[in-house]
């Protein structure tokens, strides 16, 4: 069976544990996927990399993998932004849900074997609620409208807190009963809110209605997973009390089952210009917003940038022209397309010749091969010890380094013995570059439809178009035959000040727009 020395930080012991598989050599991975009212914002995206990381490097190590991350379809919000849109509820998140999965997806993200919905898990969290009313863990009540509401009593469940580290007795100072609630404890919160016959909602045993927000992770979990599952995940701002109440939720219907989840991962917030990001503040950025702009590549290797439980800074700069810029993710768009040139010169090389070994390596290559053998397990002890993926991209950025340095050494030195050995240590230093890279989801595109893809946008946001630049070499080639150089060097700053790079070969001129 493949073991793991992962490690990660767990919520709720609130210390580093050891991943200790419920089933050996298998993981299953739940994380809380986003209410699906609208479009989804970067930090849905951070709470979706973080789990995809995860998985890929449990799955790297040899383990069988079962990811779910669920999508939330029955909410009061998504009623009411459809009903203000004239529109059904669920073709609302459907269309949102949809739009979710396209954004997570470009973002590298692999897609999670289950993405339950709350729509189609009714019977399950309807027979969870009955659950815990047989154990008098929740009770039915009687609404103005003529509806039964379910609420869970929060006191029933002695350890409850035990996640938030928060008392009951603390919890009970803020909390208060609206006017519309019915609940009998203002700590208890609704499993089942009942309906009137017109509104919103499936029949259950107490009547038409809705299941409250925190049921359905409890519900869709045991489904997918069972219980005792290995691994939750989800933003740090869902500990209490989402998380709080799922615990109370499965552990109080199944006490004899033990905990709900075997570590509790949580994530730290994205802020922009330092405040906390949330659609309430309304300086969000959408997913979109940004995917317009940038490559989601550099929007994975900014976030990866900075340790998964840590806040990460989102701070934008408007530049004088008034376009608004974010000089972080300029920075990790530098670095992948470093990457992907490093991988292209690497590939090159090694196919330029037959890779072939020497029984001995000269010490001047023995170093590259010794980078390339280490990276592997280098990157692993860094994913191991608690995702940490600002160490597994320092480990990359100094082998994409070494194999530039390669590549010019090669191009350079006319030594018959580094010229027999460039293409096979140009090789492993690819395959070693490969093999890491994709642990964090970077990478993932051939480099040629990578710089297709970054050219185009590129264009795109400064007005320009291929065409219109390929007519500006033309009109310089011209003017250099004409011996006019100052009309040609004249064109060739035009382009520099569209940032566009002109390389001149003998074998012609080609360019490239930089970020
Ligand atoms: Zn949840």
């Amino acid at each position: 069976m493949p073991e793991t020395s992962l490690r990660l930080f767990d919520s709720l012991t609130a210390q580093i544990q050891p991943f200790l598989p419920r089933t050996s050599g298998e993981a299953g991975v739940y994380c809380c996927g986003p209410t699906v009212y609208d479009v989804a914002h970067v930090g849905h995206a951070r709470a979706a990399i973080v789990p995809d990381v995860l998985v890929r490097h449990l799955r790297a190590e040899g383990l069988r993998v079962k990811y779910v991350r669920n999508i939330t379809d029955v909410d009061d919000k998504i009623m009411k932004r459809a009903s203000e849109a004239g529109e059904d509820p669920l073709a609302l998140s459907a269309r949102m849900a949809v739009l979710y999965q396209e954004d997570v997806r470009a973002f590298g993200c692999t897609q999670p074997d289950v993405e339950p919905k709350v729509s189609e898990h009714i019977p399950d969290i309807i027979s969870l609620i009955e659950k815990l009313i047989e154990k008098e863990s929740a009770y039915v009540v009687a609404d103005p409208d003529g509806s039964n509401s379910v609420y869970y009593a929060v006191r029933s469940f002695p350890s409850y807190g035990k996640l938030s580290k928060r008392k009951v007795e603390e919890l009970q100072v803020g909390a208060r009963i609206e006017a519309n609630e019915t609940k009998r404890d203002p700590l208890d919160f609704a499993l089942w809110k009942g309906c009137p016959e017109a509104g919103w909602g499936w029949p259950s045993p107490w009547g038409k209605g809705r299941p409250g927000w925190h049921i359905e992770c409890s519900a869709m979990s045991a489904r997918h997973l069972g219980h005792g599952f290995d691994v939750h995940t989800g933003g740090m701002d869902l500990v209490f009390p989402h998380h709080e109440n799922e615990i109370a939720q499965s552990e109080g219907a199944f006490p004899a089952d033990g905990s709900f989840a075997r570590l509790w991962v949580h994530n730290g917030f994205v802020n922009i210009d330092k405040e906390k990001m949330a659609k309430s503040l309304g300086n969000f950025v959408t997913i979109r917003q940004v995917y317009e702009r940038n490559d989601p590549e550099r929007r994975r290797y900014f976030l990866l940038g900075v340790h998964y439980r840590g806040p990460i800074a989102f701070d934008s700069e408007k530049l004088d022209d008034g376009r608004v810029i974010f000089p972080g993710i300029l920075e990790a768009e530098r670095r992948v397309d470093y990457l992907y040139q490093t991988i292209a010169r690497l590939r090159a090389l090694a196919e330029s010749d037959k890779p072939g070994t020497l029984s001995t390596m000269p010490p001047s290559l023995a170093a590259y091969q010794t980078l390339a053998n280490e990276a592997v397990p280098r990157v692993r002890a860094a994913l191991d010890d608690d995702l940490n993926t600002p160490v597994a991209l320092s480990v990359i950025a100094e082998l994409a380094k070494a194999g530039n340095e390669f590549c010019d050494l090669a191009q350079r030195k006319k030594d018959a013995v580094i010229l027999r050995q460039a293409p096979y240590i140009a090789s492993r230093l690819a395959k070693a570059l490969v093999d890491v890279t994709e642990r964090l989801g970077l990478l993932q595109a051939m480099p040629a439809v990578y710089t297709a893809r970054t050219q185009a946008q590129r264009l795109a946001m400064r007005g320009l178009t291929a065409a219109a630049i390929e007519q500006k070499l033309q009109e310089r080639t011209q003017a250099r035959a004409a011996k006019d150089f100052a009309r040609a060097d004249a064109i060739r700053n035009e382009l520099g000040a569209w940032n566009v790079e002109v390389f001149d070969s003998t074998v012609g001129t080609t360019w490239r727009i930089l970020a």
